[in-house]
């Protein structure tokens, strides 16, 4: 007899999966690619999300999708794979936004200034010369001459070639 219902099973799938209802990072995902969620592309171990509170438009978010808070606590592979996207992140950027430089970082725990400290992320963050200094980027001041929107449309179609080049 074929078993079609397995609680016990679910359960083990999301202790698996790590994740954590009420987390953003967590939770959005599960709405899919879209305007409303920023969500530009998701992948097998990671996505890629528009900062909702910008320094500056085009501020990305590389996301893990595994919740962990700790740099350590994420498998090697899954480190590799997230990276893996950085250069596809960068490159969209360039060909829409014309940067001439980039931050591309972490900041890890609270003390650190993370916004959601619970669900670790890499920011890239395209620079223009003259645009803000470092410290309005490290603080709470933003500068975004965009709508989010906007930007999402933007960017998209870098992120749909992704899907077709791998
Ligand atoms: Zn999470």
């Amino acid at each position: 007899m074929k078993q079609i219902f397995a609680p016990w099973r679910m359960t083990y799938i999301s202790q698996e999966d790590g994740a954590r209802p009420g987390c953003p990072f967590c939770d959005l995902p599960a709405q899919g690619a879209c305007e409303d969620t920023l969500i530009l592309w998701k992948g097998p171990a990671a996505f890629v999300i528009l900062n909702r509170y910008p320094y500056v438009s085009g501020h990305l978010l590389i996301v893990p999708n595994r919740h962990v808070d700790d740099p350590v606590a994420l498998p090697p592979d899954e480190w590799a794979a997230a990276l893996a996207v950085v250069p596809h992140a960068v490159a969209a950027l360039r060909e829409v936004y014309r940067p001439h430089g980039f931050n591309i970082g972490m900041n890890v725990g609270r003390a650190a200034g993370a916004g959601i400290d619970g669900h670790i992320h890499v920011h890239v963050v395209p620079r223009w010369g003259g645009d803000t200094n470092f410290v309005p980027v490290l603080s709470d001041t933003r500068v975004i001459p965009e709508a989010l929107e906007v930007t999402y449309r933007r960017l998209l179609p870098s992120f749909e070639r992704l899907d077709q080049e791998r």
